[in-house]
C-alpha cells in the first residue's frame, strides 16, 4: 500500500462522510481539508432551529470537537481554495498558501443564490445558509416587526416559520402557484399552505419582488410585480441555489448544472473526485443527471468517493454510486411531510398516478408510478410507511402485484416480501444498520 496525499475540500456533509470512509480503509495517507468557512463542522438542515431558537450553537454540531484530530486530518478553516490544477495536482488558496494532491475531492456544496434586482449590500437583506447568515439575522430579529421571505422551497418556508415563532409578521413571496413545489402538488400545497395560514403568515403566490425599498442603507420594504407594497425590516432571499464551481473555472474539468460525476463520484480526471451540493449525479427517478442538493445524497456521495479515493491498488472494484434522489421530509405545525422523485409529472399520460385525498384530515398521498416501477410520491399526514416506498424505489421493484394495496395505511414489507421482495428488505436492514 502506498501513501498518498489526500487533499478534501470543504466541511460539510460530503467531505465528513468522505473522511470517515476513507479513514476506516487507509490510516496512513496524509489528509489536508481546506474550508472557506472557519465554524466547527455544523449541520446546515438545523440552522433554521437556531434561528428560532429551539436550539443553542452547540446543538448544530453534529461530531464531537475533536473529530478532525481523530480522523488525523490537518483542516485549514477560513482558507478559500481559489484555483486548481488538475495536471499539476495542486490547489492554490486565497492566501498564497498551495497544497499538491495524489488525490482532491471537490466537495464545495452551493451557495444561495440572489436575484440580480436585490442590493445584497443592504442591511437587512439576508440569504440563510451559514451560521454566520443566521447570527446575522438573529441580531435584526430584536426591533424587526415584518419580513418578507422571497421563495417558498423547504429553506423559504423554515425561515418564515422561524421569523413567525420570534414573533414578527410574515409575508412569504413565491413565483410558482404554491408552496413547496419542488416536494409537493397544489393539493398536498392546500392541505399544508391552510396551516401555514392559521399561524398568521401569508403566502403571496404567483409574485416576484420587482424591486427593495431602502432607507439609510436599511431596507424598509418591497414591491412585488403586481404592484403590492409590503413594509419589512429584514427580506430573507431562499429562491435557488447554485453550486461552487468557481475554483475550477479555469480548468477543464468538465460542469452542467454541478461538476459531472460518474458513478465512482469521479470527475473526467480520474483521480479528481466530486461530491454533495456541488456534484451533478444520475437521478434514479427521473433517469436524468442533475444536482439533488441533499444532506442525504450527499452524505452517500461523500461515502463513495471516499471509498474510491482509498481504494489504492488497481485490483480493487471501484464502489459505485446507485444514484440519487430528491427527498425531502419536514413537519410543518404537525403535518409531517415526505416526497421523493418525481412528484408532479409534466406528462401525466405517461404514468399511473393513485391517490388518497383526505383533506378534512390534513392527510394526502400520493403515488406515481412508470413501467410499473414507482417514480416518486408525497405523503402528507401519515408517513409511517415511507421508508418502504423508497426502498422500493432505491430498488426499481415492479410494484404491479401490491399496486392496490401501495396507498392503504397498513401497507408495508410483508407485502413487498410476498411477491419476491426478500432482498429488498434485506437490503433495507443492512442500510440502516450502516
Ligand atoms: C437552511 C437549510 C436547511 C436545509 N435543510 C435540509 C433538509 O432538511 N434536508 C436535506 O436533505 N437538506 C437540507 N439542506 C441542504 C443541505 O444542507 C445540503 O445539501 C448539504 O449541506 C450539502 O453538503 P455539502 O457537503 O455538499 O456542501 P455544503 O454543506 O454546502 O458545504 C460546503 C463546504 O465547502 C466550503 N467551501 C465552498 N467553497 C470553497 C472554496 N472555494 N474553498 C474552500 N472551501 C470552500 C464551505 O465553506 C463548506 O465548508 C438545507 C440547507 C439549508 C441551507
Amino acid at each position: 500500500m502506498t501513501f498518498m496525499k489526500i487533499v478534501i475540500i470543504g466541511n460539510s456533509a460530503a467531505s465528513t462522510a468522505a473522511i470517515e470512509t476513507i479513514r476506516a480503509e487507509d490510516k496512513d495517507s496524509s489528509i489536508v481539508q481546506i474550508s472557506e468557512e472557519r465554524h466547527p463542522l455544523y449541520s446546515r438542515c438545523l440552522l433554521s432551529y437556531y434561528l428560532a431558537d429551539k436550539i443553542d450553537k452547540n446543538g448544530l454540531a453534529y461530531r464531537s470537537a475533536d473529530f478532525h484530530k481523530k480522523m488525523d486530518v490537518q483542516l485549514h478553516p477560513g482558507r478559500c481554495v481559489e484555483e486548481v490544477d488538475p495536471a499539476g495536482q495542486k490547489v492554490t488558496c486565497s492566501d498564497g498558501s498551495a497544497h499538491s494532491f495524489d488525490r482532491l475531492l471537490i466537495a464545495t456544496g452551493s451557495s444561495a443564490k440572489i436575484p440580480d434586482n436585490i442590493p445584497e449590500t443592504l442591511r437587512g437583506v439576508f440569504v440563510l445558509r451559514t451560521v454566520a447568515d443566521a447570527e446575522a439575522i438573529k441580531q435584526k430579529l430584536s426591533g424587526a416587526k415584518k419580513a418578507v421571505v422571497l421563495g417558498g422551497g423547504l429553506v423559504g418556508m423554515r425561515a418564515a416559520d422561524a421569523l413567525c415563532r420570534a414573533g414578527l409578521k410574515v409575508f412569504v413571496v413565491i413565483g410558482s402557484n404554491r408552496i413547496l413545489s419542488r416536494m409537493i402538488d397544489y393539493e398536498a400545497a392546500r392541505i399544508v399552505g391552510t396551516r401555514v395560514r392559521d399561524n398568521d403568515i401569508e403566502v403571496m403566490t404567483g409574485s416576484d419582488v420587482s424591486e427593495v425599498l431602502h432607507k439609510d442603507g436599511n431596507v424598509v420594504g418591497v414591491v412585488t410585480d403586481n404592484g403590492l407594497m409590503l413594509d419589512c425590516e429584514i427580506l430573507i432571499v431562499a429562491k435557488s441555489v447554485r453550486a461552487n464551481t468557481g475554483l475550477i473555472r479555469n480548468t477543464d474539468i468538465k460542469t452542467r448544472r454541478g461538476i459531472e460525476t460518474n458513478a465512482s463520484m469521479q470527475t473526467n480526471y480520474e483521480n479528481i473526485y466530486a461530491a454533495g451540493d456541488v456534484a451533478e449525479t444520475f437521478d434514479i427517478t427521473t433517469e436524468e443527471y442533475t444536482v439533488n442538493a441533499l444532506w442525504t445524497c450527499a452524505v452517500q456521495q461523500g461515502r463513495i468517493a471516499g471509498q474510491n479515493i482509498a481504494r489504492r491498488d488497481a485490483a480493487g472494484i471501484p464502489a459505485k454510486y446507485a444514484g440519487s434522489v430528491a427527498m425531502n421530509s419536514l413537519n410543518f405545525w404537525g403535518i409531517p411531510i415526505i416526497s421523493f422523485g418525481v412528484t408532479v409529472p409534466e406528462d401525466e399520460s405517461r404514468y399511473t398516478i393513485l391517490k388518497d385525498s383526505r383533506p378534512e384530515q390534513n392527510v394526502y398521498k400520493k403515488i406515481v408510478i412508470a413501467d410499473n416501477r414507482i417514480k416518486g410520491l408525497i405523503l402528507v399526514g401519515r408517513i409511517a410507511n415511507a421508508g418502504v416506498l423508497f426502498s422500493l424505489v432505491q430498488n426499481k421493484m415492479d410494484v404491479a402485484p401490491f399496486m392496490d394495496q401501495l396507498l392503504g395505511d397498513r401497507f408495508n414489507f410483508g407485502h413487498v416480501v410476498r411477491h419476491g421482495g426478500k432482498p429488498v428488505l434485506e437490503k433495507y436492514y443492512r442500510g440502516l444498520s450502516t
